[in-house]
């Protein structure tokens, strides 16, 4: 029987402690602002946006929404974000991805100061990841480090699998898997044996996108298992890369999905705009 990671319990901890800092920092007369851009009108990116914007309400950081049309062109994208990273008064900057067709989202990311880039996307903080410097951490993969520290799961010495290698879960969660000591291994489409190869995982991280791929013969007896899969079920319900009921019987804790991983991304965005603060040198 697992234990129940408790993302939405751990996540509102996060956002509480932010509320905390942005107070403090109100108290010396700093308030920080995050910019979102969203271009077009996807509306899956509509609600991303508007949970990032409540979440922003309630740790007490201003957001400022900036709507382009889907028309927009990507001179019009990249000047719009300079003037963004000129002006004083906005400390984060996020680009709502995906996205719309004909727009290069590698060139606006890279366009984003890395001195307001709280995604975490820019080179440059990707870099700083790797080697240890001080730069903001990309969200996802920073809020799994939150639900380990936080549920109390050891990964010193510990075999930790990780399958996918994207850019925004995958790579940057085996650089910081390697940072909390783990013996990290990034399994792919190619890998070969993939069972075995996620049987030798005491922390098995699972980052594919594929609905309840990931059984009983998956798992050794005892491991803990992070599962950021975001799936439909054959029945449209929201489900992980994890077969859940299969799963919970042998791990030794698990995360839910929805509740698990999910809520932790915006925690983790919030976290790291008040982040900004420090990194543009507003405090200490
Ligand atoms: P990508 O599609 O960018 O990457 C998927 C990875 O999974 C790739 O590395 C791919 O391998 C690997 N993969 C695909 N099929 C298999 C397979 N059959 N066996 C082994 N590996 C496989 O996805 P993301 O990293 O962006 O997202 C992964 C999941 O996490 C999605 O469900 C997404 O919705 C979710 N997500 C959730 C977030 C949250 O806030 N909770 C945030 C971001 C993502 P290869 O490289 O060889 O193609």
């Amino acid at each position: 029987m697992a234990i129940i990671i408790d993302g939405k319990k751990i996540s509102a901890q996060i956002k509480d402690e932010v509320r905390e800092g942005t107070a403090a920092l109100a108290a010396q007369g700093i308030t920080l602002t995050l910019a979102v851009v969203q271009v077009g009108e996807d509306p899956a990116s509509t609600v991303y946006v508007r949970n990032k914007q409540k979440a922003c309400e309630y740790t007490g950081i201003v957001s400022v929404k900036i709507a382009m049309p889907e028309e927009t062109t990507q001179e019009e994208l990249l000047s719009r974000i300079k003037e963004l990273n000129a002006d004083p008064g906005v400390n984060g900057i996020l680009v709502q991805l995906p996205l719309p067709k004909g727009l290069n989202a590698d060139e606006v990311i890279r366009a984003i100061s890395p001195l307001k880039d709280v995604d975490g996307f820019h080179p440059q903080s990707v870099g700083a990841l790797s080697i240890g410097l001080p730069g903001f951490k990309s969200c996802t993969p920073a809020g799994i480090i939150e639900l380990i520290r936080r549920t109390g799961i050891e990964t010193e010495g510990k075999e930790c699998v990780i399958v996918g290698r994207s850019n925004i879960v995958g790579k940057p969660m085996a650089m910081m898997m390697i940072r909390e000591n783990a013996t990290v291994t990034v399994a792919h489409s190619r890998t070969a044996d993939l069972p075995g190869v996620c049987r030798r995982a005491d922390i098995l991280i699972t980052a594919v996108g594929k609905a309840k791929m990931f059984g009983r013969d998956y798992v050794k007896p005892g491991a803990a298992v992070i599962d950021c899969g975001m799936n439909r079920d054959e029945n449209g319900k929201l489900c992980g890369d994890v077969d859940y009921e299969d799963v919970f019987p042998v791990a030794s804790a698990i995360t839910p999905v929805p509740g698990g991983v999910g809520p932790m991304t915006v925690a983790m965005l919030m976290k790291n705009c008040l982040e900004s603060a420090r990194i543009q040198g507003l405090v200490r």
